[in-house]
Protein backbone atom coordinates (compact mmCIF):
# COMPACT_ATOMS: atom_id res chain seq x y z
CA UNK A 1 0.00 0.00 0.00
CA UNK A 2 1.36 3.35 -0.71
CA UNK A 3 1.21 5.97 1.97
CA UNK A 4 3.04 8.98 2.76
CA UNK A 5 4.11 9.72 5.89
CA UNK A 6 3.61 14.00 6.33
CA UNK A 7 4.39 16.25 9.07
CA UNK A 8 1.07 17.24 11.15
CA UNK A 9 3.10 20.01 13.28
CA UNK A 10 6.43 21.87 13.60
CA UNK A 11 7.79 22.76 16.67
CA UNK A 12 9.23 25.98 17.63
CA UNK A 13 10.86 25.08 20.41
CA UNK A 14 13.71 26.76 23.34
CA UNK A 15 16.57 24.48 22.41
CA UNK A 16 18.37 25.77 18.96
CA UNK A 17 20.87 23.39 19.02
CA UNK A 18 21.05 20.02 20.37
CA UNK A 19 23.83 20.24 22.95
CA UNK A 20 22.32 20.75 26.56
CA UNK A 21 19.22 19.47 25.19
CA UNK A 22 17.59 16.59 28.35
CA UNK A 23 18.19 13.05 27.29
CA UNK A 24 14.17 12.37 27.92
CA UNK A 25 11.28 14.63 28.06
CA UNK A 26 9.88 15.90 31.78
CA UNK A 27 13.92 15.88 32.96
CA UNK A 28 13.18 19.94 32.06
CA UNK A 29 9.87 21.12 33.23
CA UNK A 30 10.78 24.96 32.04
CA UNK A 31 11.47 23.54 28.70
CA UNK A 32 8.62 25.13 26.43
CA UNK A 33 7.58 24.95 22.74
CA UNK A 34 4.63 25.81 20.45
CA UNK A 35 3.86 23.12 18.61
CA UNK A 36 2.29 24.88 15.22
CA UNK A 37 -0.38 22.62 13.63
CA UNK A 38 -0.06 22.60 9.34
CA UNK A 39 -2.86 22.46 6.92
CA UNK A 40 -5.47 20.19 7.02
CA UNK A 41 -4.80 20.16 10.95
CA UNK A 42 -5.44 23.93 11.76
CA UNK A 43 -8.67 24.63 11.82
CA UNK A 44 -9.38 23.04 15.28
CA UNK A 45 -10.98 20.25 14.47
CA UNK A 46 -8.24 17.70 14.64
CA UNK A 47 -7.70 18.99 18.32
CA UNK A 48 -11.38 18.80 19.80
CA UNK A 49 -11.39 17.23 22.54
CA UNK A 50 -7.67 17.74 23.83
CA UNK A 51 -8.34 20.15 26.40
CA UNK A 52 -9.66 17.37 28.27
CA UNK A 53 -5.76 16.00 28.54
CA UNK A 54 -2.77 16.72 30.65
CA UNK A 55 -0.17 15.74 28.62
CA UNK A 56 -0.02 14.05 25.00
CA UNK A 57 2.59 11.61 23.18
CA UNK A 58 4.56 13.23 20.07
CA UNK A 59 5.93 11.12 17.51
CA UNK A 60 8.48 12.80 15.92
CA UNK A 61 11.64 12.79 12.99
CA UNK A 62 15.16 13.23 14.43
CA UNK A 63 15.43 15.60 11.08
CA UNK A 64 19.07 16.56 12.68
CA UNK A 65 19.92 13.13 12.97
CA UNK A 66 18.93 11.03 9.67
CA UNK A 67 21.43 8.77 8.18
CA UNK A 68 21.45 7.14 4.76
CA UNK A 69 23.44 3.75 6.59
CA UNK A 70 21.27 2.12 9.36
CA UNK A 71 22.89 1.51 12.45
CA UNK A 72 22.70 -1.93 14.16
CA UNK A 73 24.31 -0.88 17.66
CA UNK A 74 24.60 2.54 19.25
CA UNK A 75 26.89 4.03 22.19
CA UNK A 76 24.11 5.46 24.78
CA UNK A 77 25.49 8.32 26.28
CA UNK A 78 23.81 7.41 29.16
CA UNK A 79 26.68 3.80 29.75
CA UNK A 80 29.23 6.83 29.16
CA UNK A 81 29.43 6.84 25.53
CA UNK A 82 32.10 4.10 25.29
CA UNK A 83 29.88 0.57 25.42
CA UNK A 84 27.89 -0.56 22.41
CA UNK A 85 24.17 -1.35 22.65
CA UNK A 86 21.66 -2.56 20.16
CA UNK A 87 19.82 0.11 18.69
CA UNK A 88 16.60 -1.28 19.82
CA UNK A 89 17.74 -1.91 23.16
CA UNK A 90 18.38 2.60 23.39
CA UNK A 91 16.77 5.46 22.67
CA UNK A 92 19.42 6.69 21.15
CA UNK A 93 18.76 9.37 17.59
CA UNK A 94 20.51 7.15 15.27
CA UNK A 95 17.76 4.88 14.55
CA UNK A 96 16.36 2.87 11.29
CA UNK A 97 13.16 5.38 10.48
CA UNK A 98 14.46 8.51 12.45
CA UNK A 99 11.63 8.52 14.72
CA UNK A 100 11.49 9.47 18.37
CA UNK A 101 8.59 9.41 20.84
CA UNK A 102 8.19 11.94 23.93
CA UNK A 103 5.32 12.46 26.53
CA UNK A 104 5.13 15.41 27.46
CA UNK A 105 2.71 18.05 29.13
CA UNK A 106 -0.25 19.59 27.02
CA UNK A 107 -0.45 23.55 28.64
CA UNK A 108 -2.79 24.87 26.41
CA UNK A 109 -4.86 23.83 23.14
CA UNK A 110 -5.44 26.37 20.26
CA UNK A 111 -7.13 25.66 16.80
CA UNK A 112 -3.77 25.75 15.07
CA UNK A 113 -1.14 25.08 17.88
CA UNK A 114 -0.70 23.37 21.27
CA UNK A 115 1.41 24.80 23.77
CA UNK A 116 4.23 22.70 25.38
CA UNK A 117 6.43 22.56 28.07
CA UNK A 118 8.94 19.46 29.89
CA UNK A 119 10.28 18.85 26.08
CA UNK A 120 13.23 17.32 24.72
CA UNK A 121 13.31 17.89 21.33
CA UNK A 122 14.90 20.68 18.70
CA UNK A 123 13.65 23.80 17.32
CA UNK A 124 11.89 22.93 13.97
CA UNK A 125 11.24 19.31 14.80
CA UNK A 126 8.69 17.68 12.83
CA UNK A 127 5.84 15.85 14.29
CA UNK A 128 4.51 13.06 12.80
CA UNK A 129 1.49 12.48 15.16
CA UNK A 130 0.08 13.63 18.56
CA UNK A 131 -1.48 11.40 20.87
CA UNK A 132 -3.34 11.66 24.01
CA UNK A 133 -1.68 10.30 26.67
CA UNK A 134 -3.66 7.30 28.75
CA UNK A 135 -2.26 7.09 32.23
CA UNK A 136 -3.99 3.64 32.88
CA UNK A 137 -2.24 1.99 29.90
CA UNK A 138 0.66 3.92 29.60
CA UNK A 139 2.11 4.33 33.17
CA UNK A 140 3.35 1.12 34.17
CA UNK A 141 4.44 1.31 37.66
CA UNK A 142 5.95 -2.58 37.55
CA UNK A 143 8.38 -2.03 34.52
CA UNK A 144 11.83 -1.97 34.61
CA UNK A 145 15.09 -1.46 32.52
CA UNK A 146 18.45 -2.10 34.43
CA UNK A 147 20.06 0.28 31.92
CA UNK A 148 18.21 3.36 33.05
CA UNK A 149 17.02 2.38 36.48
CA UNK A 150 16.84 5.93 37.62
CA UNK A 151 17.69 9.26 36.09
CA UNK A 152 20.65 10.63 35.62
CA UNK A 153 22.30 12.26 38.95
CA UNK A 154 22.46 16.07 38.87
CA UNK A 155 25.02 18.12 39.48
CA UNK A 156 24.90 21.42 41.08
CA UNK A 157 24.18 24.81 39.62
CA UNK A 158 25.45 27.94 40.66
CA UNK A 159 25.37 31.64 39.45
CA UNK A 160 27.84 34.41 38.86
CA UNK A 161 25.89 37.58 40.00
CA UNK A 162 25.90 39.06 36.57
CA UNK A 163 25.08 35.38 34.82
CA UNK A 164 21.78 35.53 37.22
CA UNK A 165 21.51 39.32 36.24
CA UNK A 166 21.42 38.57 32.81
CA UNK A 167 19.50 35.36 33.19
CA UNK A 168 16.54 37.35 35.25
CA UNK A 169 16.39 40.25 32.76
CA UNK A 170 15.96 37.89 29.31
CA UNK A 171 13.52 35.98 31.30
CA UNK A 172 11.75 38.86 31.74
CA UNK A 173 11.79 39.98 27.90
CA UNK A 174 11.42 37.12 26.44
CA UNK A 175 8.54 36.04 29.15
CA UNK A 176 9.69 32.64 29.79
CA UNK A 177 11.08 30.65 32.72
CA UNK A 178 14.48 31.18 31.50
CA UNK A 179 16.42 30.78 34.90
CA UNK A 180 14.81 27.87 35.37
CA UNK A 181 15.09 26.25 32.09
CA UNK A 182 19.08 26.98 32.60
CA UNK A 183 19.19 25.79 35.94
CA UNK A 184 16.94 22.57 35.03
CA UNK A 185 18.97 21.91 31.52
CA UNK A 186 22.23 22.37 33.12
CA UNK A 187 21.94 20.16 35.92
CA UNK A 188 21.63 17.27 33.76
CA UNK A 189 25.03 17.64 33.20
CA UNK A 190 25.15 17.90 28.68
CA UNK A 191 29.35 17.60 28.88
CA UNK A 192 29.65 14.25 27.24
CA UNK A 193 30.04 11.80 30.24
CA UNK A 194 33.68 10.72 29.13
CA UNK A 195 35.10 14.16 29.51
CA UNK A 196 36.60 15.56 32.68
CA UNK A 197 36.24 19.40 32.31
CA UNK A 198 39.32 21.47 32.71
CA UNK A 199 38.08 24.45 35.22
CA UNK A 200 39.14 26.98 32.41
CA UNK A 201 37.19 25.45 29.67
CA UNK A 202 34.00 27.24 28.81
CA UNK A 203 31.15 25.75 27.33
CA UNK A 204 28.00 27.01 25.74
CA UNK A 205 24.56 27.03 24.00
CA UNK A 206 21.58 28.76 22.76
CA UNK A 207 17.66 28.69 24.38
CA UNK A 208 15.41 30.56 22.55
CA UNK A 209 17.67 33.47 21.21
CA UNK A 210 20.26 33.71 24.06
CA UNK A 211 23.97 32.16 24.13
CA UNK A 212 24.32 30.38 27.72
CA UNK A 213 27.88 30.32 28.58
CA UNK A 214 29.42 27.98 32.04
CA UNK A 215 32.37 26.28 33.14
CA UNK A 216 32.72 23.62 35.87
CA UNK A 217 35.09 24.82 38.90
CA UNK A 218 35.07 21.20 39.88
CA UNK A 219 34.02 18.01 38.12
CA UNK A 220 30.43 18.12 39.66
CA UNK A 221 29.58 22.00 40.10
CA UNK A 222 28.81 24.02 37.10
CA UNK A 223 28.83 27.91 37.32
CA UNK A 224 26.80 30.18 34.64
CA UNK A 225 29.34 33.04 33.63
CA UNK A 226 26.78 34.81 31.16
CA UNK A 227 23.53 34.63 29.64
CA UNK A 228 23.53 36.91 26.68
CA UNK A 229 21.25 37.71 23.40
CA UNK A 230 22.27 38.14 19.79
N1 LIG B 1 12.25 11.14 24.03
C1 LIG B 1 12.70 10.89 22.68
C2 LIG B 1 12.74 9.41 22.38
O1 LIG B 1 12.94 8.63 23.29
O2 LIG B 1 12.56 9.05 21.21
C3 LIG B 1 14.06 11.53 22.41
C4 LIG B 1 15.19 10.91 23.16
S1 LIG B 1 16.72 11.39 22.47
C5 LIG B 1 17.88 10.49 23.46
C6 LIG B 1 16.85 13.04 23.09
C7 LIG B 1 17.91 13.84 22.37
O3 LIG B 1 17.56 13.96 21.01
C8 LIG B 1 18.02 15.27 22.85
O4 LIG B 1 18.90 15.35 23.94
C9 LIG B 1 18.53 16.01 21.63
O5 LIG B 1 19.94 16.13 21.67
C10 LIG B 1 18.16 15.11 20.46
N2 LIG B 1 17.16 15.69 19.57
C11 LIG B 1 15.99 16.27 19.90
N3 LIG B 1 15.32 16.64 18.80
C12 LIG B 1 16.07 16.28 17.74
C13 LIG B 1 15.90 16.39 16.33
N4 LIG B 1 14.82 16.95 15.80
N5 LIG B 1 16.89 15.89 15.53
C14 LIG B 1 17.99 15.32 16.08
N6 LIG B 1 18.21 15.19 17.41
C15 LIG B 1 17.26 15.66 18.23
Amino acid sequence: MLHHVRPVGILHSCFKEKFAIPRQPQLAPAARGVLELLPPFDTGEAVAGLEQVSHVWLLFLFHQALEDQPRLRVRPPRLGGNRMMGVFATRSTHRPNGIGQSVVKLDKVEPNRLLLSGIDLLDGTPILDIKPYVPYADALPDATNAMAAAPPPLVEVQWSAQGLAQAQREALRLGEPLVELIEQCLAQDPRPAYQTPEPERRYGTQFWDVQVRWHYPTPELIRVLEVVSD
